[in-house]
């Protein structure tokens, strides 16, 4: 995903830093300051230094580091997020799991180690798969995972989360236009100068960033993508991506390329932009009927591009290699 940004006003230009394992751009128009950058970047810290499962200190960490031993006390928000992952787990059918981490590590696909494990290995990550043993205790502020090896993943949750918390801290500042993109999870806040519309720029799913396919004209809204380009294994002739399937421990195959969602709040739109993916096309598009306020874009391996009524409204397809067909 990119941004197209219109000159309006703004008082500090946009500040990039790398977090979350990714570029997390803020911009914030009229009466952002310095200090309020500071603000949110800190935040966006904190959140990465409690939720990751990469680092070896995180409180999700700790989770994972004692599964099977013991709970592990973790802060409310760690909960409120993993609540939420399991909410979307269970409305998924377990398609959406934050228990995909033993998958994930073994995959190790983003990182120096990424390969294509062998049958039994990816037989005996699944095994630890399933959300539905995660044991919270709201009491105790306390998350469990019963198995020894088990593991909490909250990668495909948390950047909306994060994104969430920040335009809240920058409309508690007072500043009510800002645009906030983690690495491609985007919130517009508020409507800019003039009541124009944001104009956010939908990713070509099949080249690097930079190039995309269309463009979505909204009012204050989330934009979250997930496809196949953020992180890959190319092994052989085989393109292998993150976002796995937790029926058979690979890569999840529906013949999408993409699927964006727009919806009110970033963590929704995350969590649900990965479920569809997973999904596929049939079975993400029924859920995203039956939910309230949510719309999609799939874009498939053939480029086509297929959307809710909702969304393809306010599309512009502006890469003639890709056909809207409904
Ligand atoms: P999404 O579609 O939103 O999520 C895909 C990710 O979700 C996968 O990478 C995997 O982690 C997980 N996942 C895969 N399949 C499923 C499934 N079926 N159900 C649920 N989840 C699934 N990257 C680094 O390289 N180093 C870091 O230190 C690092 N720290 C991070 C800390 C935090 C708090 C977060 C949120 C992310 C961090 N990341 C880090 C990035 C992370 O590893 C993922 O690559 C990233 O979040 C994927 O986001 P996405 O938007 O590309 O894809
Ligand atoms: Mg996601």
């Amino acid at each position: 995903m990119i941004l197209i940004l219109a000159g309006c006003g703004k008082t500090l230009p946009a500040r990039s830093e790398f977090m979350l394992g990714t570029i997390c751009t803020i911009n914030l128009y009229q009466g952002g300051t310095a200090a309020l950058y500071g603000a949110v970047f800190a935040r966006l810290r904190q959140i990465e230094e409690r939720m990751s499962s990469n680092a070896v200190d995180t409180e999700v960490a700790r989770v994972n580091q004692n599964a099977g031993i013991m709970p592990v006390k973790v802060s409310a928000e760690v909960i409120r997020v993993l609540s939420r992952a399991l909410y979307y787990a269970e409305l998924s059918g377990g398609a959406f799991d934050p228990t995909v981490d033993p998958l994930v590590k073994l995959w190790g696909i983003g990182t120096e180690y990424a390969r294509v494990p062998e049958e039994e290995e990816i037989r005996g990550a699944l095994a630890l798969v399933d959300w539905r043993e995660v044991v919270i205790d709201e009491e105790a502020g306390t998350v469990f995972l019963p198995q020894a090896g088990m593991g909490i993943d909250l990668g495909a949750i948390a950047k909306g989360y994060a994104a969430d918390e920040a335009a809240r801290l920058i409309k508690e500042a007072g500043v009510s236009e800002a645009l906030i993109d983690l690495g491609g999870n985007i919130y517009a806040l508020g409507t800019k100068a003039k009541g124009a519309p944001w104009r956010i720029a939908v990713q070509d799913p099949r080249s690097s960033r930079g190039t995309y396919i269309g463009v979505l004209e909204l009012g204050e809204k989330s934009v979250v993508t997930s496809g196949v380009y953020e992180r890959f294994l190319d092994a052989g002739d085989q393109h292998y991506h993150h976002i796995l399937s937790t029926v058979d421990g690979y890569p999840a195959e529906r013949g999408l390329l993409s699927v964006t969602v727009i919806t009110d709040t970033s963590i929704d739109a995350d969590a649900l932009s990965t479920t569809l993916f997973v999904l596929g096309y049939e079975e993400g598009r029924a859920l995203v009927d039956s939910l309230e306020n949510v719309e999609a874009i799939f874009v498939f391996q053939d480029l086509s591009v297929r959307g809710t009524p909702g969304a393809l409204d306010v599309f512009t397809l502006t890469n003639d290699q890709y056909r809207i067909v409904g």
